[in-house]
């Protein structure tokens, strides 16, 4: 039988319809939920990205200040300008689009965000308590597909699942979440280094691609009934797509619906969810703390 779709547009809005409720509340007491965005360069993949996560962000009701900044901005600048909205009241969330210029160092930048506004999850003390189980933002994607999993009628507890990418804002986090003991999978993480890939993703009951490579994993690598999720957002060059690209995923979904139980479609996916799990981590950082 061919795998159900996990469809992430649906749970997404119906995140977002309960987190523009949320936010309604906010503001009658006076706070309005508000991101900083900021974009060096014009990269259109983070054009997009950005623009999406605006117009999410506005939908919900909350705000965002857009900071667009030139490709030959210094990185003095942009510290100086994160260190005025660390301490600007009336900013909630700091996000900085990446990648950044090649000469801009991105741990320096992640860094100096204050970890209370760190809505992207990605600054090293989020990490650290993400590893560790304790409480602090959660990386977006990897937070969103935690939320599809946990939406099917399939136990994590115990469950094989194995990681294709170890990337610091999909894969590694992932998988660090998956093994934590409120979830407890067990995890394998595959990456470039990985002998045998193949035989390790037959073994998966839960199997997520986060490496990049359009329709890298096959039907072949799919074991009867398992979870397939594919976080991979690729571009390939279509000429008879409109733009010229269409957007294909990691995973070779033709074969591998024939295969799972439950399946991502790309897009419609891991995608929606990325921002839903944005814009909540917004709403955490601007709600009173007692
Ligand atoms: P990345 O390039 O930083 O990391 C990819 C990882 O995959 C690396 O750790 C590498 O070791 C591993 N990898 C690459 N090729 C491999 C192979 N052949 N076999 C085994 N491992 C391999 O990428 P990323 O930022 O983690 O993103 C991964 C994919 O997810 C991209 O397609 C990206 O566009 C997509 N993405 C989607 C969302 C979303 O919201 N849906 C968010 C972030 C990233």
């Amino acid at each position: 039988m061919p795998a159900a779709i996990i469809d992430g547009k649906e749970t997404a809005r119906k995140i977002r319809a309960g987190i523009g409720v949320r936010a309604a509340t906010l503001r009658k007491e006076g706070i309005f939920p508000c991101l900083a965005v900021i974009l060096a360069g014009e990269d259109p993949a983070s054009l997009s990205y950005v623009g999406a996560k605006e117009k999410a962000l506005a939908e919900a009701g909350m705000e965002s200040r857009d900071i667009r900044l030139p490709q030959s901005v210094g990185e003095g600048e942009l510290l100086s300008l994160i260190d005025q909205l660390n301490r600007d009241p009336a900013v909630h969330g700091i996000l900085v689009q990446l990648p950044l210029p090649r000469h801009i160092r991105e741990d320096k930048v992640i860094a100096a965000i204050d970890p209370a506004k760190d809505v992207d999850g990605f600054h090293p003390f989020s990490v650290g308590s993400l590893v560790l189980g304790q409480p602090g933002f959660l990386p977006c994607t990897p937070h969103g597909v935690l939320t599809l999993l946990r939406e099917l009628p399939v136990p994590l507890a115990g469950a094989h699942a194995v990681v294709v990418g170890r990337s610091n804002i999909v894969g590694r986090p992932l998988a660090n979440l998956l093994c934590r003991r409120d979830i407890n999978a067990t995890v394998t993480l595959c990456h470039t280094g990985t002998r045998n890939l193949e035989d390790i993703c037959r073994e998966a009951d839960i199997l997520i691609a986060a490496a990049g490579k359009p329709g890298l994993v096959s039907g072949a690598m799919v074991r009867e009934g398992a979870v397939v999720i594919d976080v991979g957002v690729n571009r390939v060059e279509d000429p008879a797509a409109k733009k010229g690209y269409r957007l294909r995923g990691d995973v070779d979904f033709d074969s591998v619906a024939e295969k799972a139980a439950y399946i991502t479609p790309v897009p419609g996916g891991v995608g929606p969810m990325t921002i839903a799990m944005l814009l909540q981590n917004v709403l955490i950082a601007a709600e009173p703390k007692n």
